[in-house]
């Protein structure tokens, strides 16, 4: 049976201290639960007057209610986060679009934009300053056994922590995963997300844009600064020879394919070109392990939500926890593990196969369904209804978690 070269078993070893690991570790230490967490890449957090990191993501308000439970929510927005009221999606073949509006549902916003380095950051902080956490910083998992018990984990520096669970937080390329042989389902996309900072003409602020192109998707993302963050989806090919192409020409298509929504378009800073998967776990379970965030599930970004359900993931752990204790039962028993591992994969199942479903519908340049498709695309924008079935699945409110 594992134990820790004779100390006592903790609650749960996290591995990879990125945005979901990150507030995985403070959300089980907040519970009572004794965690450590090993991150081999630490970040340091930008600072306010610091040029706005190029990788950012749209928090749900979902979240956002997370993070703010977590206490990490103000650190964040003192920094800077910016809100965006208003989001409209415009299908470039058929000529159709749907706009959505906060203020329709009674909402202060639908969703905050965020530099991915503020996010890790602030959860870091609040992990050093909590009591029940080891933030093991500058350290990598080596290897791991596994039990029914629990797991043993050595770290690269030699150490050896015992735990009864161990959460695999480790991103895309999870080694644990891999280690563990679960499978995924999904294929890459061949296509890639570019992504940049741009400054706008005519900025329209609160105003999250999308516009489908038969290519891919481009977004428009308001920034704190006035700026607008992009992400244009493209096969993989054209991504790659734009983030290369001098910077008037990447203009010049930039402001063809905005079909001069925002007016002139100017590169601020640097360009770079992130390749897109489909990847779904076959397993989110494996004995004493679990599965989180972009270990578990990768989907496509053209609906921003890859980091929201990684967040999920974490506010379902805690229910689980909180049943459990309910029950009186410990935390993380194997049934309540399969449940929680059932739940996850069914919900970022599901997620992903509409948004891959949308990447391929959109994918269509001419013929039939391009006038279906805007049709369609019209009459859900008439009907109140749908549209707030929508926007309440985008905010996360099916996960019961608003
Ligand atoms: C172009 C693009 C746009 C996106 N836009 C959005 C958006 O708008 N909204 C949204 O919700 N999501 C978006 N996403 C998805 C989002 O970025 C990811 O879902 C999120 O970053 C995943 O976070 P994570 O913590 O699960 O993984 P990661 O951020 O990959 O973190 C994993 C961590 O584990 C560490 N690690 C790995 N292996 C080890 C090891 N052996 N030992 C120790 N540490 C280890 C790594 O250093 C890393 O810090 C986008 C993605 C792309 C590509």
């Amino acid at each position: 049976m594992i134990r820790s070269a004779g100390r006592e078993l903790i609650d749960a070893v996290i591995v990879g201290a990125g945005m979901v690991g990150a507030a995985t570790a403070l959300a089980l230490a907040r519970a009572g639960l004794k965690v450590a967490v090993i991150e081999r890449h630490p970040v340091s957090p930008p600072q306010p007057g610091e040029p706005v990191d190029l990788r950012v993501v749209a928090i749900a308000p979902h979240a956002q209610r997370l993070l703010s439970e977590l206490g990490v929510w103000a650190d964040i927005a003192a920094v800077r986060a910016c809100a965006y009221q208003r989001m409209q999606v415009v299908d470039a073949a058929g000529g159709s679009s749907l706009s959505f509006a906060a203020a329709d549902y009674g909402w202060p916003c639908l969703g905050h934009i965020v530099e991915n380095r503020l996010v890790a950051g602030a959860l870091w902080r609040a992990v050093e300053r909590e009591s029940g956490v080891r933030l093991l910083l500058g350290d990598e998992l080596q290897s791991f056994e596994t039990d029914s018990a629990g797991v043993r984990v050595r770290l690269a520096s030699g150490g050896v922590l015992g735990a009864r669970l161990l959460v695999a937080a480790d991103g895309v390329n999870s080694r644990v995963r891999n280690e563990l042989l679960i499978g995924v389902d999904g294929a890459p996309y061949g296509q890639s997300g570019l992504m940049a900072h741009i400054d706008l003409e005519r900025p329209q602020p609160g105003l999250a844009w999308q516009r489908f192109l038969p290519s891919g998707p481009l977004a428009f993302l308001p920034l704190s600064d006035g700026r607008a963050s992009i992400v244009w989806t493209l096969p993989t090919e054209r991504a790659n020879a734009l983030v290369a192409e001098p910077v008037e020409q990447f203009e010049a298509q930039l402001q063809r394919a905005s079909a001069g929504q925002f007016g002139r378009v100017r590169l601020a800073a640097e360009r770079a070109a992130f390749p897109l998967r489909l990847q779904i776990a076959q397993r989110f379970v494996d004995q004493r392990v679990i599965l989180v965030g972009d270990a578990a599930h990768v989907v496509h970004p053209l609906a921003g939500q890859g980091v929201n359900l990684g967040f999920e993931d974490i506010s379902a752990l805690l229910a689980s926890v909180a049943r459990a204790r309910a029950a009186q039962r410990a935390p993380f028993g194997d049934s309540d593990l399969l449940r929680w591992g059932r739940e996850r994969r069914s919900e970022a199942t599901l997620a992903a196969r509409a948004f891959d479903g949308l990447n391929r519908l959109y994918g269509v340049a001419e013929g039939p369904l391009v006038a279906a498709r805007a049709l369609g695309l019209r009459v859900i924008d008439h009907l109140p209804p749908v549209k707030r079935k929508l926007a309440e699945r985008a905010a996360g409110i099916r996960a019961g978690a608003l």
